[in-house]
């Protein structure tokens, strides 16, 4: 009881709730409203936002108390709009709550700009002057940025190494064989990602070794050439669902190659500790579990560790994966650039760069860039160089490199 006590009182502080006043711009969402304030009276229009639940009570109270109606935007279901006609109802206050319940907000899709700009010009009764755009300053079309994995991410060396590994195996062949890569839920399924096209099936977590499994059945059942079969999986979500798969796999005799991406964190959703990692999530010791020692015990024999960062080794122990059937593990060991400290960044030798931009075409590391071609370099010429600020000197780019123009710089 003392607890719950303290995280009511703590709430407010603790989760940068915070109360508006009129005309206060708070951060990433003041948008429309400023614009809105000058339109009409200010004084009558407050903003409350809200960032962790359960909602903190008292600063919600203060901010009604005097109102007559509140529009809640929040995306996904309505939370905060039933906590608000709960704590009305608890404390006699009729104000008028307007959201999802009642058809003010739409229950589903983004709620973009333009959108709010409307559902809030409805609300205060506003209207759009002809040919005003319903999200001032929002027209010009914004760049496509797809997520990706981050400058110095061991995972984006691991699938190289696979990637390679493959490459390699079919370049001998008359006949190549198809590759299947199944993915599972975390950094790495950002994987999927041009140029490393590494992902081939997201469904949730765990599900990437099932899937390989089925896949690799259904290949045979119709006829086809066993695939080179892998399901990547990270370490978290080793411990969390990945386990019975691998059971599976060893008790019904799949011919699977699981790649365990071990970056020592859960980087995903904020660096939660996890069972491998020696520590609880009091930050107290406890036991570490060893992804190695819970493989051999499940009765798998051909299990493999590499650093990613040595390029050769890991592309070589998973080649020869590649030969052997059954299940087989390579686990892929190198912390997560969050969690680690990064390296000098390195630079590109201009004089010694031929622009076959394979660094950029084979990696994707977002240090990496080719600016075009300008008056003074010739319309031909786009010179390729490294983001100091992103670069973490993980070198991979430098395994890649022809013409050995990457490396430290002074
Ligand atoms: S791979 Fe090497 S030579 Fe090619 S663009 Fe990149 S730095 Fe230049
Ligand atoms: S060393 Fe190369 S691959 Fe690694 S972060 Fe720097 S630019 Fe990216």
């Amino acid at each position: 009881m003392e607890a719950l006590e303290g995280l009511e009182a703590a709430k407010p502080e603790a989760a940068r709730e915070h109360v508006f006043s009129p005309g206060e711009q708070g951060d990433g969402a003041s948008l429309p409203e400023t614009k809105f304030h000058a339109d009409r009276a200010a004084s009558d229009v407050r903003r409350c936002k809200v960032t962790v639940f359960p909602v903190p009570e008292k600063t919600i109270l203060d901010f009604l108390k005097g109102l007559d109606e509140v529009l809640v935007i929040e995306e996904l279901d309505p939370v905060i709009e039933t906590e608000l006609l709960r704590i009305c109802a608890a404390n006699g206050l009729s104000v008028k709550i307007k959201g999802k319940l009642n058809g003010h907000m739409p229950n589903a899709g983004e709620y973009s700009a333009a959108l709010v700009t409307e559902k809030l010009r409805d609300f205060l009764g506003l209207r759009s002057s002809a040919g005003q755009s319903a999200a001032p300053g929002l027209q010009t079309p914004l760049p496509v940025r797809p997520p990706v994995l981050c400058a110095g991410c061991p995972h984006r060396a691991s699938f190289f190494a696979v990637k390679e590994a493959v490459r390699k195996y079919n370049a001998g062949r008359a006949v190549k064989r198809k590759a299947v890569y199944s993915g599972d839920i975390g950094c790495y399924t950002l994987g999927n990602a041009l140029p490393l096209d590494m992902v081939d099936t997201c469904l949730c977590m765990g599900a990437g070794i099932s899937n390989a499994q089925g896949i690799g059945r259904a290949e045979i059942l119709l006829g086809h050439e066993a695939p080179l079969n892998f399901a990547f999986i990270g370490d978290s979500t080793f411990f969390h669902t990945g386990i019975p798969g691998i059971v599976n796999a060893v008790y019904s005799r799949a011919n699977i190659i699981i790649a365990v991406l071990d970056n020592s964190t859960t980087a995903m959703t904020g660096g939660q500790p996890h069972p491998g990692m020696g520590f609880s999530i009091s930050g107290s010791p406890a036991e570490k579990i060893s992804i190695v020692r819970v493989l051999e015990s499940l009765g798998i024999t051909e299990i493999v560790r590499v650093n990613p960062f040595d390029w050769e080794e890991a592309e070589n122990a998973a080649a020869a994966l590649l030969e052997k059937d059954g299940v087989r593990v390579i686990v892929f060991e190198a912390p997560c650039i969050m969690v680690s400290l990064p390296g000098k960044p390195l630079g590109i030798d201009t004089e010694k760069c031929s622009r076959c931009k394979l660094c950029i075409n084979k990696l994707g590391c977002p240090a990496i860039s080719c600016d075009l071609p300008t008056v003074s370099t010739g319309p031909s010429v786009s010179i390729v160089s490294i983001d100091r600020s992103l670069c973490t000197g993980c070198g991979l780019c430098k395994s890649v490199c022809p013409s050995l123009a990457i490396g430290a710089v002074s």
